[in-house]
């Protein structure tokens, strides 16, 4: 079976960055439904038409994975205005102009904190290394669902 639209893909991957330190050694298969939208488009793309022991590597710069870095997602808040006993390196969630996201403390200072509100690996190129497990069919409940269910599918 050829990975197409409405099947359901496992695959076996890792992500590195383009000087191959490990971004993300996929300790977990990654499950999902083909055609949705649950992955990167240029990985789906990619992964299109291939069957059960097909390897490849997909180079992904920034604008295909978690997008450039921007500044302007970078505020600065009274310490005051935050929850009690944050420190760099711990993530809030914040509610802006795009809904809820996730900002992460990168300096506390003078009773101020800078958040920044990028994705942590945005701005990086990412190189994806993936060998395909399993294809099957999706089904009815999934395709309604628009998302992979069982193992290691959409938890709910
Ligand atoms: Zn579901």
């Amino acid at each position: 079976m050829k990975i197409s639209a409405n099947t359901v893909v496992t695959l076996d991957y890792e992500v590195k960055d383009p000087q191959h330190e490990m971004v993300d050694p996929g300790e977990r298969p990654l499950v999902y439904l083909h055609g949705s939208g649950g992955i990167f488009p240029k990985l789906e793309a990619a992964l299109t038409g291939k069957a059960v022991g097909d390897a490849l590597e997909v180079h992904l710069e920034p604008e295909d994975a978690f997008g450039e870095y921007d500044d302007e997602l970078v505020t600065t808040e009274l310490l005051e205005n935050l929850p009690e006993g944050v420190v760099v390196g711990m993530q809030l969630e914040g509610t802006g102009d795009h809904g809820t996201h996730i900002m992460s403390i990168t300096e506390i200072d003078e009773g101020k904190a800078v958040l920044d509100g990028n994705h942590p690996l945005a701005g990086l190129a990412l190189v994806f290394a993936c060998t395909v497990s399993a294809v099957r069919t999706a089904t009815p409940e999934e395709l309604e669902h628009g998302h992979a269910h069982g193992d290691g599918g959409h938890p709910h």
